[in-house]
């Protein structure tokens, strides 16, 4: 009897999971790779003929699916907190001393864990399904990268029964030594560029817009938290190290390498350990993390804004290796820092490949006196960029001279100028070629405007050519001025692409004024302090008016900022430009939406809506923001708690999704009526 589609589906996904399992779980593979590939075929073949019965945790997900345009972002609740750092013996005893000035007369047990050096990752299991996997980003949104997630093949996309319905997990994604060594080699042959080291290679790998590329990266993945819903229910909640086990019985990856241990000596010995072994590792750990075993503790401890008290990282000392200084290059920066740079004959450091290393200032590069030609002791550590520590003064030949720092720009020619009581020098030309790129690449940056297309070459071109001369520019040019421009001898930039720079410019008007603020670039002004700002003084203008007290007013905003800020807005050729931007139609004020979708009161209040497709009217980031307005809350999957799902054209597996789940479908026209208040029966 001929099977039907769909239970021959059913029957390939199981499985294809039970040889996952076997291969990447336990490397006892069952079936030849060539037999898994056919299954897979197989699989893929009546999906494509029966769409309708591609599931999210189909294992043909694995390879990757369409590309993306962008990232949708999702808040993370609980927010993912960084670490506090420690860096030898003493360092950890004050931080056990301080929990124990905490929480006197009590006994403490931690977990040790191993720090793996990748990207972290926040994944949500609902109905046993992993629906949503996010990058930590600033710690409170990031984004939702569940396409590239799924094709992490230790990543179980279905979790087994015995799984609680909702299960959130924290996790470290990385890419093995191996895995690494061979994409450079690939890469090598295909000659290309290698790239520089594991954990970027990671970073750059998560955040690619085509699912199909990161399934070819192999990443890996380790579960480090289990964050387990607040503790008010009465029943005794698991320890860390026993949810660290149930996490590792349920499938999902957990290093093995934790140990509990009691009391600090044991801690220490832990670290030292690893120290010691690290190098026998397949992927890198850049410490170990120590982390109170006990919930009820952990409660009592708590957090501060940046990191939990209860964990606290071990850092390991940081590699060093001997190479030599080619030459040294000066770097022009968006505030017109020049700083040395030296250019290292490559050098591996804790499997990386080092090819430069900063001096910092020309003071220090004139302390330690070093000169090309000579054998430098460079260090690595965490993801600082490696540094010249120490110069071999005696290997040095007798036509060794010192170096001269340069006294003009190497890039506009201009005077370079030594501030009063700073060790830098500095090209003071606002014109510099150098500085006004820098301040474009900035201002288009992911966390400023976010304009789509506008990489370093299409800056540099634009900058090189007079076309932009500072940010307001960019929002004067026209498709044509951009296609034009030539890629190579033979090559134009074409239509398309400028079409579609020309529209990421006009969407980047309605960024928010946190965003704007950031944008500009004013020193010492961070984006966070770009939120404080943009919701302390809600306008461009309010801002520009405030005075330095008034500034300094803002909880964490101090003498330096406060200064930066005014020095900024009291320059005729920023008020030039922040004029020019106005007038371009940017964002000079916080939206009132925005602040009222805090309170979340309004007639969508409780209704959450998930957005796909495209829509016609108006962008998806609109649309959100008027949701927002309502009360609405906009999430970036869709679940059976999703009240909307608003399909644009070309709506793809969320439409399905929705319409599996039984989620109430609105075209964009269902959507305009409902924000008109017209639609009755909400609430
Ligand atoms: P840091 O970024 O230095 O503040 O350190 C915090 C980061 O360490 C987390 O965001 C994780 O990405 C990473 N990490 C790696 N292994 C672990 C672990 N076992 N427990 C907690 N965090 C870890
Ligand atoms: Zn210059």
């Amino acid at each position: 009897m001929a099977e039907s589609p769909q239970d021959r589906a059913a029957f390939l996904r199981e499985e294809l999971q039970r040889h996952e399992r076997l291969y990447y779980g336990e490397a006892k593979p069952e079936i030849s790779d060539r037999d898994f590939d056919r299954l897979m075929a197989e699989l893929a073949a009546i999906e494509e003929e029966h769409p309708e019965l591609r599931t999210a945790d189909s294992p043909t997900q694995r390879v990757g699916g369409e590309p993306t345009e962008g990232f949708e972002q999702v808040e993370h609740t609980p927010p993912m907190l960084s670490l506090d750092n420690t860096y030898d013996q003493e360092e950890l005893e004050e931080w056990f001393g301080r929990l124990t000035r905490l929480l006197p007369d009590t006994g403490f047990e931690f977990i040790c864990e191993l720090k793996v050096d990748g990207v972290s990752l926040s994944l949500l299991y609902e109905d046993r399904v992993l629906t949503q996997a996010a990058t930590r980003g600033n710690g409170r949104v990031g984004d939702l990268v569940t396409a590239n997630a799924r094709t992490i093949r230790t990543l179980p996309l279905r979790l087994p029964a015995a799984a609680p319905a909702r299960l959130l997990v924290r996790a470290e994604t990385y890419m093995r030594r191996s895995a690494f060594a061979a994409l450079n080699e690939e890469r090598a042959a295909a000659g290309q560029e290698l790239y520089a080291n594991p954990r970027n290679t990671t970073a750059g790998t998560v955040r690619l817009l085509d699912s199909r590329d990161v399934a070819r990266r192999r990443l890996d993945l380790a579960c480090y938290e289990w964050v387990q819903p607040a503790g008010d229910s009465g029943e005794r909640r698991p320890s860390h190290g026993e949810s660290l086990a149930a996490l590792a019985d349920l499938g999902l990856p957990v290093n093995d390498s934790w140990r509990r241990c009691k009391g600090l000596g044991e801690v220490v010995a832990y670290c030292a350990e690893w120290q010691e072994k690290r190098g026998e590792l397949d992927f890198e750990i850049d410490g170990v993390v120590v982390k109170v075993d006990d919930p009820e503790l952990r409660d009592r401890l708590g957090a501060t804004a940046k990191a939990p008290r209860w964990a606290v990282a071990f850092k390991f000392e940081a590699e060093q290796a001997e190479t030599v200084v080619q030459a040294i290059n000066a770097q022009v920066g968006r505030t017109g820092a020049v700083t040395p740079v030296a250019e290292l004959e490559p050098v591996l450091v804790a499997g990386t490949t080092v090819k430069r290393a900063t001096l910092h200032n020309y003071e220090d590069l004139a302390r330690k006196d070093v000169r090309v030609g000579d054998a430098v002791v460079i260090e690595k550590g965490g993801d600082i960029i490696p540094k010249v520590v120490s110069v071999f003064e005696d290997r040095r030949g007798p036509e060794s001279t010192p170096f001269a720092p340069p006294t003009e720009c190497p890039v506009c020619g201009e005077k370079l100028y030594q501030p009063e009581e700073e060790a830098l020098l500095r090209c003071v030309n606002a014109a510099c070629p150098a500085v006004v790129r820098e301040a474009i690449r900035h201002f288009a940056s992911r966390n400023a405007m976010d304009i789509e297309g506008m990489g370093d070459w299409l800056v540099g071109e634009l900058v090189g050519g007079g076309l932009v001369r500072d940010p307001a520019d960019l929002y004067g040019l026209t498709v044509d001025q951009l296609a034009d421009l030539k890629k190579t001898n033979d090559a134009r930039l074409g239509e398309k692409a400028a079409a579609r720079t020309v529209a990421s410019l006009a969407e980047s008007k309605e960024r928010s004024l946190s965003r704007l603020i950031y944008a500009l670039g004013i020193r010492f002004v961070g984006d966070s302090t770009a939120a404080l700002l943009a919701r302390r003084f809600r306008t461009v203008d309010g801002l520009a008016a405030a005075s330095a007290e008034e500034l300094e007013e803002v909880d964490e905003i101090g003498a330096r900022i406060a200064e930066s800020v005014r020095a900024f807005f009291d320059s005729e050729r920023n008020q030039d430009l922040l004029r020019r931007l106005k007038e371009a139609g940017l964002e000079f004020e916080e939206e009132a939406a925005a602040a009222e979708s805090e309170d979340g009161d309004g007639p969508l209040e409780g209704k959450t809506f998930v957005l796909t497709g495209t829509l016609e009217g108006m962008t998806r980031n609109e649309a959100g923001t008027r949701i927002k307005a309502l009360g609405g809350k906009v999430t970036g999957s869709v679940s059976s708690r999703t009240d909307f799902l608003v399909a644009g054209e070309k709506a793809g597996s969320k439409l399905r999704k929705a319409e599996q789940l039984g989620v109430e479908v609105l075209d964009e026209a269902g959507l305009e009526e409902l924000l008109a208040g017209e639609r009755a029966g909400l609430g």
